[in-house]
């Protein structure tokens, strides 16, 4: 995929770049320069020698960079947007969404983050450690690496820096080849707020994100779950720590008493929002035999009425990344082939650019690939399921577990039902109302993660503790269980242990 021509002034001659299509029509957007194991090592050391200074900074100086480079977001909103537009191949509203919860994660670090970096001190409370006083100092991983996908590609990468950037951490970022453009956009914002040098970007591929784990001291890597696994076990070799967030296969339980107009327009949001392209996306559907021909009929007359295009009145874009067009139309030919029925959509389009059309699939079952394998890609195959239990045991068969949602006749229904299914979250009633959250945990189950991003987790994962031990009372010459080990101060020992885990009475043998 590199190619040696330039015609960015920015980039040096000579120098290996990639070509960044639009997935709307395949023409060429842009290039960017491919970085190698030696660039990275260059960069890694450089973004080393600027965090001391960052992380001395303290939590409110960090903040005041952050906070600006907020306003420099919705300042260059209109430009970003049109970026995710062009290199996404999205409608207007996904950029922005992804903006939007950039703010969002900011204002959430903002509160929090003076607490969760505070130096705590304790005493210990067993006899062990009798007249001891413990300082927990917590600081940061002093290089952070974020992978990103290419779905979300503004939010899985800075987005993800965010948190470390309030810890103190410098951040070398790795977009997708496929959309990196925004990326750029966004760290030449940090540069122009006038922010200290804590964040760059590292362009390539796969190569390029196996030399970024090799030089940090803390991986966050959002992707496919093949690749994870490989920066899983390439991370292990220097012991990097990671936190995984990987695909998804997240059902959509439609179950009796239901309300069928929300659920289908849940469905609709949920299965095309981004072109099907979410992590959290809803990719397969279970409804109760009761209101399967109600929502199935409005649904897809529905998925009919969506537009296609990038433009501003588009509601579906195109497939981002070129190989997603053989995923999807494989999965959708096997099911077919397989004894589905396909009620609209169904092809690939014709001409220029990589489009699917908007699909519905039912008659599926789990034999099938499309019920099985992440699709992301705009269908949704939905199963006529007897009951609440056979909806349950469907969802739950599946090597994800990201997220669900429920629609049952109540939303204590809806809570029973969510705390039998395998899932970092589900939603009752909602879709993606977990991930708007930055308060509240993102983490998968089974193959969707290891880690997670958001709420205190998501920044206390970029730091170490390191606890300092000392007295608050003079410290006699020597403890009870040093040295010599002899029968009597065993017993002392013994009996000091009854005496202090015991209360009342019971501390005399009474
Ligand atoms: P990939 O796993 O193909 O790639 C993810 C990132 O890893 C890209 O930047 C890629 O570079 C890079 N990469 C590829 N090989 C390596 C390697 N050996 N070492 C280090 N980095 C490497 O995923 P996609 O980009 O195709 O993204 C789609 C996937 O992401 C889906 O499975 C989706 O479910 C998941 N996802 C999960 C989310 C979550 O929060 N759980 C959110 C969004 C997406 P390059 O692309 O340049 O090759």
């Amino acid at each position: 995929m590199a190619a040696t021509h330039v015609t960015d002034p920015q980039i040096p001659a000579g120098a290996d770049t990639i070509a960044v299509r639009r997935p709307s029509d395949g023409s060429i957007l842009g290039e960017i320069p491919l970085h190698d194991a030696d660039q990275v090592g260059a960069m890694a050391e450089r973004l080393r020698a600027a965090q001391t200074q960052w992380e001395a900074l303290g939590v409110k100086q960090r903040t005041h960079w952050i906070r600006k480079f907020r306003q420099w977001l919705l300042d260059n909103a209109d430009e970003l947007i049109r970026i995710g537009q062009d290199e996404g191949g999205r409608p207007a509203n996904e950029p922005l969404l992804e903006l939007t919860l950039m703010v969002e994660v900011i204002d959430y670090y903002t509160r929090v983050t003076p607490k969760l970096m505070a130096t705590t001190t304790t005493r210990g409370s067993s006899l062990l450690v009798l007249g001891k006083k413990y300082t927990v100092h917590r600081t940061a991983r002093p290089l952070v690496g974020v992978i990103g996908a290419w779905n979300y590609p503004l939010l899985l990468t800075f987005g993800d820096a965010l948190p470390a950037l309030f810890a103190g951490s410098a951040v070398i970022l790795k977009p997708s080849e496929v959309t990196p453009l925004g990326v750029k956009a966004l760290v030449r914002g940090w540069r122009e707020i006038g922010a200290p040098a804590v964040v760059d970007v590292a362009f390539g591929g796969g190569e390029t994100g196996q030399a970024l784990v090799d030089v940090v001291d803390f991986v966050q890597f959002t992707g496919s779950v093949a690749t994870g696994k490989r920066v899983a076990a390439r991370a292990a070799e220097t012991v990097t720590p990671v936190s995984l967030e990987l695909g998804g296969k997240d059902p959509l339980l439609v179950l009796d008493g239901a309300n069928v107009p929300r659920a289908v327009n849940c469905a609709l949001y949920g299965g095309y929002t981004n072109n099907g392209q979410v992590c959290m996306g809803i990719e397969r559907v279970y409804v109760a035999a009761g209101v399967y021909d109600a929502f199935v009929d409005q649904l897809t007359e529905k998925v009919r009425s969506l537009r296609s295009g990038v433009g501003d009145n588009s509601d579906v874009g195109a497939l981002t990344h070129p190989p997603q067009i053989d995923v999807v139309d494989r999965q959708v030919t096997d099911a077919v082939e397989k004894g589905a029925t396909v009620l609209t959509g169904g092809h690939k389009v014709d001409g220029p650019g990589t489009w699917f059309e908007p699909t519905v699939l039912v008659d599926v079952d789990h034999s099938m690939l499309i019920m099985q394998e992440e699709t992301f890609g705009p269908v949704l195959p939905i199963v006529k399921v007897a009951d609440t239990e056979e909806a349950i045991a469907l969802a739950n068969d599946s090597d994800f577990g990201l997220s669900a949602t429920v629609f049952a006749h109540s939303t204590q229904e809806g809570e029973r039902v969510a705390a039998r299914l395998d899932a970092g979250a589900v939603n009752i009633d909602q879709f993606l109302a977990n991930m708007m959250c930055a308060e509240v945990p993102q983490s998968g189950w089974k193959t969707s993660g290891i880690g997670g991003r958001a709420a205190e987790q998501g920044l206390l994962k970029y730091t170490r503790t390191k606890v300092v031990a000392t007295s608050w009372i003079p410290v006699p010459v020597n403890d009870l269980n040093w040295f010599p080990y002899t029968p009597r101060r065993r017993a002392l020992f013994r009996a000091a242990t009854r005496f202090a885990h015991r209360r009342g009475l019971a501390r005399f043998g009474l």
